[in-house]
């Protein structure tokens, strides 16, 4: 071959080699990337055939990951030792091999042959392989490029094969690393559903043996005339106050998400909703001596919206109510139509909240008291559920107060003619 024929042909190589690493770099999905490794290892080379082998670290062995006659699946299944062997030659010693006459070198395993020749009659004669690297220099498995065409491989077919080899070992390790952050996610995603699935069926199947608790042991407290047992029963009273609490944090939780909540939207009278919560309630505003008022219109306040989101918000700011009143205080609950829409207001005379913090308690773990110095439970997630779930159903929630003087949370829901 004349120096201008060779010159020719390493441009054509050099720019075989600078598209290869544009789609190595672009390629993601590891299968794919294999197989046009090998694919491109046997055309620069002009070899009849290619493949790459990867190390498992658990087992130590080399493995066949593809091979460039994609029909050669057998193959895919004969792992190769790293001693005694061509390719774990090249990987242990880093360096790349050339070997003339496989059949006569004792480190070439016929039965990877005899695996691809049950089917293609394909014998391996000569063998160029080079070590593959990850990006800090590891060395993760071996490029092999098998039968040159015509003639021998020479110290070009080596420099070209170790430049691809380079360029694959990255992107393969890049590859190998979104596939296993895929898998993460995956196994993540599945945890989180199994941890809502959870606690959505743990706070709704708590709920009704707690009320059953609630009632029995406050009407137990109402009729305690020995002051012993009063005393006992309001422990056990405000343990199960305590607990009612607990689960509507984790009724919050169910709806603590990074994107928009999943809603089952349905037609339905929100003043059914409201007397529902304040009923339940009953006997924790009972326990503290509060006096819980309720105003409805006469019609029915038709909005579109999940019954059971709209359960939690209303949930969470008469719980809020309860809580941050004292004893023997006064709740005010009204519905009533707003233009178009239908308001809700909970107004309380508790301990109001700085005209500051009025749009802050609407965060994710906002809290107004200091967490060391609370004297309130919870998790600071009420409000902040409760404003998305009423964006998701085209509502708003917002706060009015003045400190000292009791705060008033109003809810604004489209109204359904
Ligand atoms: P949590 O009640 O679990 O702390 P929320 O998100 O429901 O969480 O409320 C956030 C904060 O807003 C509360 O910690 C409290 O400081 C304040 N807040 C909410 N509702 C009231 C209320 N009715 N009166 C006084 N402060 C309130």
């Amino acid at each position: 071959m004349t120096n201008t024929g060779s010159q020719q042909l390493d441009k054509t190589r050099f720019t075989r080699l600078v598209d290869a690493s544009r789609v190595l770099n672009s390629t993601g999905e590891l299968h794919e990337l294999l197989n046009f490794i090998t694919g491109e290892a046997a055309a620069l080379t002009e070899a009849r055939a290619a493949s790459v082998l990867l190390l498992d670290p658990h087992t130590r062995l080399l493995h066949f990951m593809a091979t460039s006659d994609q029909t050669h699946t057998e193959l895919l299944d004969v792992p190769v030792p790293l001693h005694n062997s061509v390719a774990g030659d090249i990987f242990q010693k880093n360096e790349p091999l050339i070997v003339e006459d496989a059949g006569s070198d004792p480190r070439w395993n016929p039965e990877a042959d005899e695996a691809v020749g049950v089917t293609v009659g394909f014998r391996t004669d000569s063998i160029l392989g080079v070590p593959m690297h990850d990006a800090e220099g590891e060395t993760t498995g071996v490029l092999e490029a098998l039968n040159k065409r015509e003639g021998g491989f020479d110290a070009r077919d080596v420099e070209t094969l170790s430049i691809l080899a380079d360029l694959a070992g990255v992107a393969v390790e890049r590859a190998r690393l979104v596939a296993e952050l895929r898998q993460a996610n995956r196994q993540l995603n599945e945890l989180d559903q199994l941890k809502s699935k959870f606690i959505a069926i743990a706070s709704h199947e708590l709920r009704t043996p707690l009320s059953v608790i609630l009632a029995y042991v406050s009407s137990l407290r109402d009729q305690a005339d020995n002051p012993r047992t009063a005393a006992k029963l309001d422990h056990v009273l405000n343990a199960a106050i305590r607990l009612r609490g607990l689960i509507q944090d984790m009724l919050n939780l169910q709806y603590v998400e990074t994107g928009e909540p999943r809603l089952n939207l349905e037609i339905f009278n929100l003043t059914n909703v409201v007397q529902a919560v304040v009923e339940e309630r009953r006997d924790t505003s009972e326990a503290k001596q509060q006096k819980v008022m309720i105003r409805t219109p006469d019609d029915p306040m038709v909005v579109r919206g999940d019954r059971g989101a709209m359960d939690v918000v209303i949930g969470n700011l008469l719980n809020n109510a309860i809580k941050f009143t004292p004893d023997g205080g006064e709740i005010r609950i009204v519905i009533e139509e707003h233009g178009d829409e239908v308001w809700l207001r909970v107004r309380d005379s508790g301990i109001g909240i700085p005209t500051d913090k009025l749009e802050l308690i609407f965060n994710r773990f906002y809290q107004v008291e200091p967490h060391l110095r609370r004297s309130h439970e919870g998790l600071g997630l009420g409000l902040a559920v409760a404003r998305d779930l009423l964006e998701a159903q085209y509502g708003r929630i917002w706060a009015r107060s003045n400190a000292g003087a009791g705060s008033e949370f109003f809810v604004a829901l489209p109204l359904i003619e």
